[in-house]
């Protein structure tokens, strides 16, 4: 699950780490005020105003209706209104928003923290992620904060550090201190990253994150070191544990479909080929994928219906395939182990029946317990179903549908 850059700020300061701070805001009306009170916490007498969406790049970002960018500096109480106005309730369109600008239904009114001062800003980039080929947690750094890591990636891969902590021992103070002075710090600005090195992984950890991005990470200009930006996604299965982070959901950034699918019980993701798949179990659903390709199509979605097959939940799985434009065929694939394939079959006559008029072709492989009896069901059921037995005829059917 993904947060909005002020809550995954909220989490970090629960946890010690220094931010930039802010007020979040969803009316123009009360940003003024908003400003004053974010003065009088903090003492600031500029303010940025941030699009608060889901997707990065939002500084360099577009609002297309004002043609302000997503990240812009007010010079005072006075343009704070005008700022707001020119991102607040518009769609952004940043590089990672895919073509489409998003709503933006609330800014973050915060501190400006580039003050000059006795020595210069820097920006430099951190992030915590689970490194699955090292089976640690990893902390990714850089001198390079504040632009594209991708780009510092490409360009210049020697400026990118990584150190790997043992999840067993946790981070320890050498491996913080090194990263501080691999960042090129010293004095205060030393001790203070070291600090918030620490309180990073801790935030990480405790909140059973996969992911905490800071681009950028400021030093100061008094040597202190905060983190301006946030970029945290959060595990979905720890969540039942995290219920005042759970309710920090924001549904209206995601697939409408999957919303759907996850509160019908429907393991779905959205993809963008032509074949719907209906598959029982995750390993069974890449396979299906994977030979839908073989076969020359494309798979629609990703989408598990676990181990209840029933009409109601195929008929549901159904619909949600089904408002996909691009779907020309539909596979179900159902390995028929717990659950008996004649059950399966049954739920599929019946749902195919309540759809109406079915609008693709469908081809059903129904393999393992009560197989045959399965086919035969369907094979009788007079419905315009193509039973298959291997998942080779399976795939044949889909090359020969789309052909
Ligand atoms: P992103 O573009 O979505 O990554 O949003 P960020 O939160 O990283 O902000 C984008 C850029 O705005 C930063 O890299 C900074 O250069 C700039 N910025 C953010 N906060 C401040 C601030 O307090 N003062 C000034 N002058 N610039 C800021
Ligand atoms: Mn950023």
């Amino acid at each position: 699950m993904n947060l909005h850059e002020y809550q995954g700020k909220s989490i970090l300061k629960s946890f010690g780490v220094a931010i930039q701070e802010g007020k979040v805001v969803d009316k123009v009306e009360d940003a003024v005020k908003a400003a004053k009170e974010l003065s009088a916490e903090t003492g600031t007498e500029w303010y940025v105003v941030k699009a608060q969406i889901h997707a990065g790049g939002r500084g360099k970002g577009l609002v297309a209706e004002t043609g302000s960018h997503g990240v812009v500096l007010a010079k005072g109480i006075d343009h704070v209104e005008e700022k707001v106005k020119g991102i607040l309730g518009g769609h952004l369109e940043t590089a990672q928003t895919n073509g489409v600008g998003k709503k933006v239904s609330k800014v973050l009114i915060a501190q400006d923290v580039y003050y000059p001062g006795e020595s210069e800003t820097s920006e430099f980039y951190m992030s915590v992620l689970l490194d699955r080929e090292a089976g640690r947690n990893t902390i990714v750094y850089s001198t390079e904060g504040g632009m594209d890591i991708e780009h510092v990636a490409e360009h210049t891969p020697e400026l990118i550090y990584k150190e790997i902590i043992d999840p067993r021992v946790g981070i320890q103070g050498f491996q913080a201190r090194k990263i501080a002075f691999n960042l090129g710090l010293s004095g205060q600005a030393f001790k203070e990253m070291t600090k918030f090195v620490v309180n990073l992984y801790a935030a990480y950890e405790g909140c059973d994150a996969s992911m905490f991005e800071i681009n950028p990470v400021l030093k100061t200009s008094d040597n202190k070191i905060i983190a301006v930006d946030a970029k945290v996604t959060l595990d979905g299965n720890s969540l039942f544990r995290h219920p005042n982070y759970a309710a920090m959901r924001d549904k209206t950034e995601e697939d409408p479909t999957e919303v759907e699918a996850g509160e019908a019980g429907l393991n779905f993701v959205k993809l963008d080929g032509n074949v719907g798949c209906m598959v029982n179990g995750a390993g069974l659903a890449m396979a299906t994928m994977d030979i839908i390709k073989l076969s020359g199509g494309n798979p629609a979605n990703f989408l598990d219906v676990g181990g209840t097959a029933d009409a109601e939940r195929v008929a549901k799985a159904f619909n949600i395939i089904l408002k996909d434009e691009n779907v020309k065929a539909i596979l179900i694939n159902i390995f028929g182990g717990i659950v008996r394939c004649d059950r399966v079959a049954q739920g599929v006559v019946d749902a195919y029946k309540s759809i109406g008029e079915f609008p693709v072709p469908l081809i059903v492989r129904l393999q393992g317990t009560n197989a045959v009896e399965a086919k035969k069901l369907i094979d009788d059921s007079g419905l315009n179903v193509q039973s298959v037995v291997l998942l080779q005829e399976a795939a044949d059917k889909v090359r020969e549908v789309l052909s």
